[in-house]
């Protein structure tokens, strides 16, 4: 082989390496993207069975579910109605998460792992604060004797509830401001049933 092919050869085989470092650099940086838009998932899953939120829950599960046992003292309302607004901000937070992660799906493609992921983990919850909200909303308005003004605060978990709808992850039959009574799956209204 004469040097000018040796030439030719060496360049060849630079050019191919170099390639192949682009497709290394490419994968490591689809999975390192893949691996934050995952940890984005969780993260907002964890806001919402975690602290705050968590102690939230139980209060307004507590109205949601009946047992509702605070004296109607101003003191007390003022906690139910914290409690009911840090749950609602917190389900509008996964809502503009999702949003984010939803924009950051690759060109061509409906959905993503990381999309489908955080969907599973936060469906069943929007199932059941789809009447869980409606329910407390009427017993604090009840209690307080106006209307709890909570449309800004409500249209993110509308939103949130829409999309899952949509992917066939939560029953149609739930409405974001109010409960459909007889027509509500929820388990609120089957308790005793046996
Ligand atoms: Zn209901
Ligand atoms: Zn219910």
């Amino acid at each position: 082989m004469g040097a000018e092919e040796w030439s030719a050869l060496a360049g060849v085989s630079s050019t191919v390496l170099a390639l192949v470092a682009v497709a290394v650099a490419l994968v490591a940086f689809r999975s390192e993207h893949q691996r934050a838009r995952f940890e984005g998932a969780r993260a907002l899953h964890h806001d919402l069975t975690t602290g705050e939120v968590a102690a939230a829950r139980k209060i307004v599960g507590s109205l949601h579910y009946g047992d509702f046992g605070f004296t109607p003292s101003p003191a007390d309302l003022s906690q139910a109605l914290t409690s009911y607004f840090t749950l609602l901000w917190c389900f509008e937070r996964i809502e503009a998460g999702r949003t984010s992660l939803v924009r950051g799906i690759a060109r061509g493609e409906r959905s993503d792992d990381a999309v489908e992921y955080l969907d599973d983990l936060v469906a069943w919850h929007v199932a059941e604060y789809a009447c869980g909200f409606a329910i407390a909303r009427r017993k604090l308005s009840e209690v307080s004797a106006e209307e709890v003004s909570d449309a800004d605060s409500a249209s993110g978990f509308g939103r949130l509830l829409l999309a899952l709808q949509e992917r066939g992850l939560v029953d149609r039959a739930y409405r974001a401001a109010t409960c459909p009574g007889a027509g509500c799956p929820c388990a609120c209204h089957h308790q005793g049933e046996c």
